[in-house]
């Protein structure tokens, strides 16, 4: 029986699962670098075209590669099914327009990933759909925004930056109830440490970008759903309007994926370190770490996580100018947007990341001009401490 098809624990899915062996048995997935499919005949092309029998015909909709890591986020995540998309962005975009259409609303949580709360805010408004953004963490505000044209609920947590837990099962009991179906962006919990299907939600999305590559080299992202999802409302817009994944990249993410429950327990570890190490710093004045019993939400976290975060946030007394020279002092981590790569990298989300939504929305979030967000990577944790404290000084 092949590895995919028995019930063995997730680490184990993550290096054997969806695997398909070509006739030559290699031990490593092969990369099936291929627009197209040659068949054997016209009534075998006429076959595959209406569906009759099975097997690739465009690697805008099906790949060999690419099919092995729809299956392997789809038996890692317990999902009946996943489609990989070119990057993140693609994943939310197809998995929200793909249930909505002009007329419908959307609630979705406001502390979203920048890129996420555009498609929310402005982006879906253009075409008729109305949104309402809510504080995640208040249910009685996913309650009320409820209108009789509801359609979805979005949310992500941790959230991005300022790592908020939302009640996942909560929310979604609030979303069935109105008769709307729940997405959830998992990017920042991975799929190691929270299992948004068995909380409720109706979809997950990935950017397999972040920890699913994890050593900052391919953009990608992941829609997983129920089959009858999938087919309703992603398939058919990936296939026609081609946000779909290159082999190349989803041959990467593969080989990301076997590593991934090693080094986010790692990078988990260190970020937990990094959060003892500051807490008491007379320089940090606030820390926040959903592995932590002071975290606002602690007991959700308890909860629906398995795990803490392999990011960390913390501010900066003195707002953006310290925060701007205990960056610059920094000398092993680096500064960077990008999260969940090897490499610890740090980003000052009001000047970049949420520079975009204006001051009055970042204070609505609690981004202060002071706060920092650490992505930790693979070094050793008593370098990454060591090279922050050192900063810390310099501030
Ligand atoms: C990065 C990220 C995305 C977007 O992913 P891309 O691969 O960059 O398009 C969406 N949501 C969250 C939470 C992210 O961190």
């Amino acid at each position: 029986m092949p590895a995919s098809n028995v019930n063995y624990r997730p680490e184990t899915r993550l290096v054997h699962a969806g695997t398909l062996r070509s006739q030559f048995g290699e031990t490593s997935e092969a990369l099936f670098l291929t627009q197209g499919y040659v068949y054997d005949s016209a009534a075998q092309a006429e076959r595959r075209f209406k569906n009759e029998e099975p097997g690739y015909q465009y690697s805008r909709f099906s790949n060999p590669t690419v099919a092995m890591f729809e299956a392997r986020m789809a038996a890692f995540e317990g999902a009946e099914a996943a489609r990989a998309t070119a990057t993140g962005m693609a994943a939310v975009t197809v998995a929200l327009m793909g249930q909505l259409k002009a007329g419908d609303h959307i609630v979705a949580a406001k502390a979203l990933f920048g890129s996420c709360r555009y498609v929310v805010e402005d982006f879906l408004p253009r075409y008729g759909i109305a949104s309402t953004l809510v504080d995640g963490t208040d249910l009685e505000q996913w309650r009320k925004a409820v209108r009789p044209n509801t359609k979805t609920f979005f949310l992500e947590s941790p959230t991005n930056p300022t790592l908020e837990i939302i009640d996942i099962a909560a929310v979604a009991e609030i979303a069935h109830a109105a008769g709307a179906t729940l997405v959830v962006d998992n990017v920042f919990a991975t799929p190691l440490f929270q299992s948004p299907f068995t909380l409720g939600a109706d979809c997950v999305v990935y950017s397999a970008t972040k920890h699913i590559d994890g050593q900052g080299r391919c953009l990608g992202g992941v829609v997983l759903a129920s089959e009858k999802f999938i087919q309703d409302n992603v398939h058919n817009l990936i296939r026609q309007t081609g946000p779909s994944m290159s082999p190349f990249n989803a041959w990467v993410l593969l080989k990301g994926l076997e590593t991934l429950s090693v080094r986010v327990h790692r990078q988990t570890d260190t970020a937990a370190t990094v959060s003892v190490a500051l807490v008491d710093h007379p320089k940090i004045t606030r820390m926040i770490y959903p592995g932590r019993p002071d975290h606002p939400q602690a007991a959700i976290a308890q909860k629906q996580m398995r795990g803490g975060s392999t990011l960390v946030s913390f501010e900066i007394k003195g707002g953006k100018a310290a925060a701007f020279r205990f960056q610059d002092a920094l000398k092993l981590v680096r500064i960077s947007n990008n999260l969940g790569d090897a490499k610890s990298l740090i980003t000052h989300p009001a000047t970049t990341t949420h520079q975009r939504i204006g001051p009055a929305a970042r204070a609505e979030l609690g981004i202060t001009d002071g706060l920092v967000r650490l992505s930790c990577g693979l070094e050793h944790p008593d370098d990454v401490c060591e090279d922050l404290l050192a900063a810390l000084d310099a501030v």
